[in-house]
């Protein structure tokens, strides 16, 4: 029986690791083309000031309509395309695409509202990686300022001299850097500072169990103050939250409170609401 009820397990779980090694597969060939039949679109989520409830920027987030898999969140791609270097190209696609979109809604009279865009640390680790931003930028007369790039903490971590080099030559362009996920990796505070990031999000797991992560988040946001950087607060979802972290005296925050993320027409409409109405979240 026990053999048996071994067997029967083992065969599953091959199953489910030819399951996944297949999908990923697909997913690799899949990204082969993705971009030239414009498969990707960016959905945005608004970056809320806390102490005034305006809107300050957006975060723009990857989606994937795959014709045969169906709409994809980046966790399903975003991995695989760092492993099989799909992630260079992709990275420029999201990075022409946010700098488009943002300069039409400076067109449309949104002028202080910046974008925020992930950056992998593959991306910042090729050696060329701030000279072909600064071409985007050219080319879709945007302005470094109202870029912000969000680099997660294993960017601290990479020993590729090119990543400083690179932060620095953004920075140069008027680029703000953030981390993103703050508290979830394992950089040093030290190596942090000596990147000059310019603010640092603090992870949602720690807004989502405030109760007991009160400690964690309190010092969190003294530690950003004293190292003069700002601080968001990811994943507010509830009133609770938000006005917990306001008193807390974290300068920003994002989360599904406010909104989900939304496709950029859905995101212009609301923007739009949400500066002529400002006492909605009340
Ligand atoms: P992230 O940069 O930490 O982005 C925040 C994620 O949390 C987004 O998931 C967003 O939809 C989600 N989120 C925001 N507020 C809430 C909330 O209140 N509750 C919950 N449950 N979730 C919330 P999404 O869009 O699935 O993105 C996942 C991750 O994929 C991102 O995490 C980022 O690391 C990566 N990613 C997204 N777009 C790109 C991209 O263009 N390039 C790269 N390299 N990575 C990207
Ligand atoms: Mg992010
Ligand atoms: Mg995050
Ligand atoms: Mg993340």
């Amino acid at each position: 029986k026990a053999k048996q009820y071994v067997g029967s397990h083992y065969i599953f779980y091959t199953d489910m690791m030819k399951d996944s090694v297949k999908r990923e597969f697909k997913i690799r060939n899949y990204l082969h083309s993705a971009i030239e039949n414009d498969e990707f679109e960016l959905w945005y989520q608004p970056i809320v000031e806390l102490s005034t409830l305006k809107i300050v920027g957006a975060e723009a987030l990857i989606r994937w309509h795959q014709p045969k898999l169906g709409f994809l969140p980046p966790d399903q791609f975003i991995s695989i395309a760092e492993k099989s270097g799909h992630i260079h190209q992709l990275g420029k696609w999201v990075l022409k695409q946010a700098c488009i979109q943002t300069k039409k809604l400076h067109q449309q009279g949104f002028s202080k509202q910046y974008v925020a865009v992930n950056v992998s640390v593959k991306q910042l680790e090729n050696e060329y990686f701030a000279e072909s931003v600064c071409g985007i930028l050219n080319e879709t007369e945007c302005k470094g300022e109202l870029l912000m790039i969000e680099v997660t903490e294993e960017t601290s971590i990479s020993d590729s001299q090119k990543v400083q080099m690179n932060l620095g030559k953004l920075a140069k362009l008027g680029i703000k850097c953030s981390i993103d996920d703050f508290g979830t990796g394992f950089s040093s505070l030290a190596k942090l500072h000596e990147l000059q990031m310019n603010q640092l999000k603090i992870d949602k797991s720690f807004i989502w169990d405030i109760e007991k992560s009160e400690k964690i988040v309190l010092a969190i946001l003294s530690m950003g103050k004293n190292l003069q950087l700002r601080v968001v607060s990811e994943g507010i979802e509830t009133k609770e939250q938000l006005e917990f972290l306001a008193r807390a005296g974290s300068d920003f925050g994002q989360g599904y409170y406010f909104t989900k993320p939304l496709p950029f027409e859905a995101y212009q409409v609301f923007l739009s609401e949400w500066q002529s109405n400002k006492e909605r979240i009340n």
